[in-house]
C-alpha cells in the first residue's frame, strides 16, 4: 500500500493573451492553485484548480490553499492510501461544507496519482474510452457585435461545432444585436448559445429572450441568479428558447430541485463546480436518469487544469452526447489550436491536443501531464505563499 506523506500547494498566476469579458468582470490573468500530493514510495500526483472567482465558485487562491493545508491534508490525506478516492471524497464532504473547487483539486491529484500507481490513463479509471476526442465549442468573449461575429466565423472555419456568447459588453441592445449578428454569420445550422451567468433579473431576462427567440438559439445558460430555481421554471414556461442551469446546478440536491420543479431543459457541468471526478460521475448519472442533456466545460485553466475534464468527457457516455466547451488552455493562450501554443508557456509542459475543434486527452499514466516546474517558480502569484504539510 502507498501512503500520502506530503501535500504541497503553489499559487500561480497565468496571464491571458486576450482579456475575457463578462458582466462586471474583465479577466486578464488566471490565479490558480497547483497541488502536489506525494506518497512514501516517491510517487506524485498533481492538479491545477484553474480560474478562481468570488462570483462563480466563491473560492479564491487563498481559500483553496487554506482549506487544503489546514483541513483536508492534515485531517484526511496524510497517512491515507491515495487509491481510496471514494473514501477520501466522502470524508471531504463530511468535514468540509461547500468549497467544491478545493475538493475537486484534491480529487484530481488523487486520480493522477492512482493512474500513475496503476500505470493507466485516468480515462481508464473512469470506465474506459467511449470516443477518441470530444467535440468542442468556442466561447466568445462579450464585445461589439461585428467583432464577436468575426471571431465566430474564424472558430467555425477551424471546425468548432458550437458558439457560445457571453453578455455584458455594453447595453442590453448591444447583447441583442450581438446574438443576431453571430447567428447571421455562423448560419442557421450552427449550434448557438448564450450564457448570462445569472446576471439577469426575471424581468430583464424575459425582455431580452423574447427579442432573441427569433435567432433560434439552441439554449440560454443560467439567465437568473443561481438560487432562483422557481424563477427559472417560470421563465422556461414563458419563452421558446431552452433554458440550461449552470451556477444553479452544483450539488446533487440542487439537481434534484431543478428536476422536481422542471426548472431547466438541460444542465451544464464543470468539474470544479461538481467537486471533482467522483462527484461529477454521480452528477452525470442523475442528469441521465432525468433525461436532461449535459453540456460540459472547464474553468479558464492550464493544460493541467483541463486534463481531468479531457479524460472524463471521452469516458462518460452521457457526457459525450452533449457538446463541450472545455477550451480553457486555448482561452489562456489566445489561439484555437494547441499547435500554436509556444513551448514552456503553460503550467503543463504537454497541453492536451486541440485540433480542428476536437480535444484529445493525453496518453500515459494518470493525466499524462508533465509539470512545468520552471513556470511555477517564474509565475508564482506576487505576495502569496504556497504551503507544505507533511507527516
Ligand atoms: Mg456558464
Amino acid at each position: 500500500m502507498s501512503k500520502i506523506v506530503k501535500v504541497e500547494t503553489f499559487p500561480v498566476s497565468t496571464p491571458l493573451k486576450k482579456p475575457v469579458i463578462m458582466p462586471n468582470t474583465r479577466i486578464t490573468s488566471i490565479d490558480s492553485v497547483v497541488l502536489k500530493i506525494t506518497c512514501d514510495d516517491g510517487s506524485v500526483g498533481f492538479s491545477d484548480s484553474g480560474d478562481t472567482s468570488s462570483w462563480y465558485r466563491g473560492e479564491l487562491q487563498e481559500s483553496i490553499i487554506a482549506m487544503i493545508s489546514n483541513v483536508i491534508a492534515p485531517r484526511i490525506l496524510l497517512g491515507e492510501d491515495p487509491r481510496n478516492i471514494e473514501k477520501i471524497v466522502a470524508k471531504m464532504d463530511l468535514l468540509v461544507r461547500d468549497n467544491n473547487q478545493a475538493k475537486a483539486t484534491v480529487d484530481f491529484a488523487l486520480h493522477d496519482l492512482k493512474g500513475k500507481l496503476l500505470g493507466v490513463p485516468v480515462y481508464e479509471l473512469l470506465g474506459g474510452r467511449t470516443i477518441e476526442a470530444a467535440r468542442q465549442g468556442w466561447v466568445l468573449s462579450a464585445g461589439k457585435p461585428d467583432d464577436v461575429a468575426a471571431e465566430a466565423k474564424r472558430a467555425k472555419d477551424v471546425g468548432f461545432a458550437l458558439f457560445k456568447m457571453k453578455i455584458g459588453y455594453g447595453t442590453i441592445q448591444d447583447d441583442i444585436d450581438m446574438v443576431h449578428a453571430v447567428r447571421e454569420t455562423v448560419g442557421l445550422d450552427a449550434y448557438l448559445t448564450i450564457d448570462a451567468n445569472g446576471f439577469w433579473s426575471y424581468e430583464k431576462a424575459l425582455h431580452i429572450i423574447r427579442k432573441i427567440d427569433s435567432a433560434g438559439l439552441d439554449l440560454i445558460e443560467q439567465p437568473l441568479a443561481h438560487w432562483d430555481i422557481e424563477g427559472m421554471a417560470r421563465l422556461r414556461a414563458a419563452v421558446k428558447t431552452p433554458i440550461y442551469a449552470d451556477e444553479s446546478a452544483q450539488e446533487l440536491y440542487n439537481l434534484k430541485e431543478i428536476i422536481d420543479r422542471r426548472a431547466a431543459d438541460g444542465l451544464f457541468i464543470k468539474l470544479q463546480k461538481a467537486g471533482g471526478l467522483v462527484k461529477a460521475q454521480r452528477w452525470l448519472t442523475m442528469a441521465r436518469l432525468a433525461g436532461l442533456p449535459v453540456h460540459c466545460g472547464c474553468m479558464i485553466g492550464s493544460g493541467l487544469e483541463h486534463s481531468p475534464a479531457a479524460h472524463l468527457w471521452v469516458a462518460n457516455e452521457w457526457a459525450t452526447q452533449g457538446l463541450n466547451e472545455s477550451i480553457g488552455p486555448l482561452m489562456i493562450h489566445g489561439t484555437m489550436e494547441s499547435k500554436n501554443i509556444a513551448a514552456g508557456t503553460d503550467i503543463a509542459l504537454n497541453i492536451p491536443k486541440f485540433e480542428g475543434g476536437l480535444c484529445y486527452p493525453n496518453e500515459g499514466p494518470g493525466f499524462g501531464i508533465e509539470l512545468n516546474e520552471a513556470f511555477l517558480l517564474s509565475h508564482k502569484t506576487a505576495d502569496r505563499q504556497g504551503r507544505q504539510v507533511s507527516l
